[in-house]
């Protein structure tokens, strides 16, 4: 008998069988899910729950969980058969195994001329990945000899916008990948029986690290396999990783080992993350320090905006993953004096935040100064979309777009290099560098994706017992990112003195 694989199991032997081996014997090695991940897993329930309402009548296979998983899936399968025999519209979470791998189909919805198969998608555009998914499906299927009319991936409809009730019909769309999954039938049942040799192996393969480790997903064992890799590795090398890739296999393995001529081949970036990591210098232009520094106009405001997205639009005038802002922090620099200024919204109240986001932040802004940001893309998108939806503060937000300045402008644009950045120019890699006495270390929330964790699980569950304190840590992380700049700012004069005295 053929050794049972999920379809879980085969996705992650196609990434790397090691990484199967490692699941199958030695999953304690994993390390944890992060908090990201977390909601991403949680989002793709909440996603796959409503794609079910589109069928109605539909049923869910379920089975009470026996003395093993073999017994459980023996009945999740039987169940499933009873459903197929019966005269039931559309079954969730179908139950199959042929040639011992296992596969539960999202949604499968009955037709006159045979089955159609769902695979439901978090996402707004089809990837490879969910190709291969359904393949696996379609495998399976076809071997048991289903008759399927047509195979796609349902997935969000970006162009969607929330009016009343959610639509549905409107919020998901269809993209077929009939023919495509039937044609991966022959490779699958080559892979399927290498991979359930490999889970037979007494001793796990030798899978050397490689860009695998990372793509299509961040494997689950780095911890266990990246534990030798040097700090100073090719492999830290920022940006694009092909370049650090070849020169790893080539056997240039540290940064100290690249040549004069391959440090040529390198993005000016990465040119300067190995050259600080070699000299340990502190890179400033001040010409274009000076010229950053003197376009400044005071009163300096430093903001930053927290946000969260949802796959499922919650409010009207918004569509999938469309970025809700629900927190603001303002320091104010005026005559050497700081102020600090800061909204958040009130996550019980089940309100769209954005009209009291909007008229906290009208109100905290001075009207005259700069408006500093950090990576002006993302808080100026944030203010279009508010003056698209908000028509009435239109005129008022589109002026603060004028105002605005970017402080990562001196890193990104290579005017200061410091060699504690590693090739990174966010500021949880600036600050560190340039103002070692601050830090995120010690902030219970440490990121904007934590932060917008922990606000959705405050609009979820309002009545948590430590609500307060986690409004208190969304206060102190986002004061943090604002204060950061402050410093920063400080600092880059410091330099430019440095240097010109
Ligand atoms: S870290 Fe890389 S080599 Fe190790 S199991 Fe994961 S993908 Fe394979």
């Amino acid at each position: 008998m053929s050794t049972s694989i999920s379809k879980s199991d085969f996705l992650r032997a196609s990434q790397c069988e090691k990484r199967l081996y490692l699941h199958k014997h030695k999953k304690h090695l994993a390390s944890p899910p992060e908090e990201k991940h977390l909601s991403i897993m949680n989002m793709g329930t909440a996603v796959g729950e409503l794609a079910r309402k589109r069928y109605p009548g539909g049923v869910l296979v379920s089975a009470e969980f026996q003395n093993s998983k073999d017994d459980y899936k023996a009945a999740l399968i039987e169940s499933t058969k009873k459903l197929m025999e019966s005269d039931v519209p559309a079954i969730f979470e179908a139950s199959f195994e042929y040639q011992g791998l296992f596969v539960r189909v999202d949604i499968m919805q009955r037709t006159p001329k045979g089955w159609s198969v769902y695979e439901v998608k978090a996402s707004t555009n089809p990837k490879k990945k969910h190709l291969d998914d359904l393949a696996l499906q379609v495998y399976v299927l076809k071997g048991l000899g289903v008759h399927i009319k047509r195979a796609g991936v349902l997935l969000m409809n970006k162009r969607y916008v929330k009016q009343g009730e959610l639509n549905l019909m409107e919020l998901f769309k269809f993209k077929d990948f009939t023919k495509k999954s039937l044609m991966q039938r022959e490779s699958i049942a080559w892979d399927l029986k290498h991979y359930q040799e490999v889970v037979d192996r007494e001793v796990e393969p030798e899978v050397p690290i490689g860009p695998h480790c990372t793509s299509p997903y961040e494997c689950e064992f780095r911890a266990h396999c990246w534990s030798g890799i040097p700090r100073d590795s090719i492999l830290s090398l920022s940006g694009n990783k092909t370049l650090a890739w070849a020169f790893w296999e080539e056997g240039i393995t540290r940064m100290e080992n690249i040549s004069a001529n391959q440090l040529l081949e390198l993005t000016p970036m990465q040119r300067l993350h190995v050259q600080a990591q070699k000299d340990g210098m502190t890179y400033v232009d001040e010409i274009a320090l000076d010229s950053f520094l003197s376009d400044l106009n005071g009163p300096i405001h430093f903001l930053d905006f927290e946000t969260f997205a949802s796959a499922l639009p919650m409010y009207d005038g918004s569509g999938p993953y469309d970025q809700i802002p629900f927190q603001f922090s303002m320091h104010l620099l005026r005559d050497g004096q700081l102020l600090h200024r800061s909204f958040l919204a009130d996550a019980s109240a089940g309100e769209d935040p954005r009209r009291a986001f909007c008229e906290a932040l009208l109100s905290a802004i001075e009207p005259e100064g700069d408006i500093l940001v950090y990576n002006i893309s993302f808080e100026r998108r944030i203010i279009q979309e508010l003056a698209h939806h908000l028509e009435e503060f239109a005129v008022p937000l589109n002026r603060l777009i004028h105002r605005m300045k970017d402080l990562i402008d001196p890193f990104s644009e290579r005017m200061v290099y410091h060699p504690k950045m590693k090739g990174k120019t966010s500021i949880k890699n600036v600050l560190p560098a340039l103002v070692p006495s601050m830090s995120y270390e010690h902030l219970d929330i440490a990121n904007g994706a934590a932060a917008s964790f922990e606000f959705a699980q405050l609009m979820q569950y309002p009545n948590v017992e430590n609500h307060d304190e986690i409004r208190e840590q969304l206060h102190r992380y986002c004061e943090q990112d604002t204060l950061a700049m402050v410093e920063i700012l400080r600092v880059l004069k410091d330099l430019l003195k440095d240097k010109t005295q």
